[in-house]
């Protein structure tokens, strides 16, 4: 690893990961939006990826919403890897915060500071009944969207198509973007919006790395120290440093 980049991380106080999909796949979680992920497998079918998780999805044809959940999102088997880990302890040391797209819940399980960890889309794993709002277990999400108490609909606390971030989350995203001293894209192609806009907010000069086997294109000018390294190899190089 460049010695540049090896200083960087050692000398920095307020790092933030801005993370999506690839960060999970090693785990074994698919990216449904990438080549081989879900979406493309699902083409010739007559529904996306996209539309299976949305919002009129979620209240048109709930059958259909956790059928997809089910059989797609939920992998409770997967384990955190080694990006995961480093992450995670860089948030229990106080040097980082991970701001990420991802809603598998590997982040905890890495025991990741909650205090510093920004799940941007939400978290599966993290389940409510819509009519009396009291939580759920996910286990019982997944044997059923209906909640036995009281028949109401069960649903997973993850942004879908057709819905807006939360307010409170992305000011609070801003805010740590904004007092971030090196910001770190692992994994992700930036292209969901609005979580590729809080590229926008930082401060002049702060180093932006992004680790990604495919080039980013913003379009506006980003002045990135671009490493097209595999993110498990790169984070287990870094692993050996701390
Ligand atoms: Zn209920």
């Amino acid at each position: 690893m460049d010695a540049n980049i090896i200083n960087l991380f050692k000398i920095s106080k307020h790092i933030v990961f801005l993370t999506g999909a690839g960060v999970s796949t090693p785990s074994g979680i698919p990216d449904y939006r990438s080549k081989n992920g879900l979406y493309h497998r699902r083409k010739k079918q007559k529904r996306s990826a996209e539309w299976y998780l949305s919002h009129d999805c979620l209240m048109h044809h709930p059958k259909t919403f956790h059928k997809f959940m089910v059989k797609y999102m939920y992998h409770p088997q997967a384990k955190p890897n080694v990006i995961h880990n480093v992450q995670a302890k860089l948030t229990r040391m106080g040097k980082a915060t991970i701001i990420t797209q991802n809603v598998d819940n590997l982040y905890h399980l890495a025991h990741a500071d909650p205090q510093r960890l920004i799940e941007f889309h939400g978290n599966i794993y993290d389940c409510e009944c819509m009519k009396c709002h009291r939580k759920v277990d996910w286990r019982q999400y997944v044997k059923s969207p209906v909640h036995q108490a009281d028949g109401g609909l069960i649903r997973p606390n993850l942004v879908l198509y057709g819905e807006s971030i939360n307010q409170k989350k992305f000011k609070r995203s801003m805010n740590v973007m904004l007092n971030a001293d090196l910001i770190v894209i692992v994994s992700t192609a930036m292209k969901v919006e609005p979580f590729a806009d809080l590229i926008k907010y930082h401060q002049p000069n702060v180093p932006i790395i992004a680790i990604n086997k495919q080039p980013l294109h913003f379009s506006y000018n980003v002045g990135l120290i671009m490493i097209r390294e595999d993110a498990v190899k790169f984070f287990s190089q870094l692993a050996l440093l701390n």
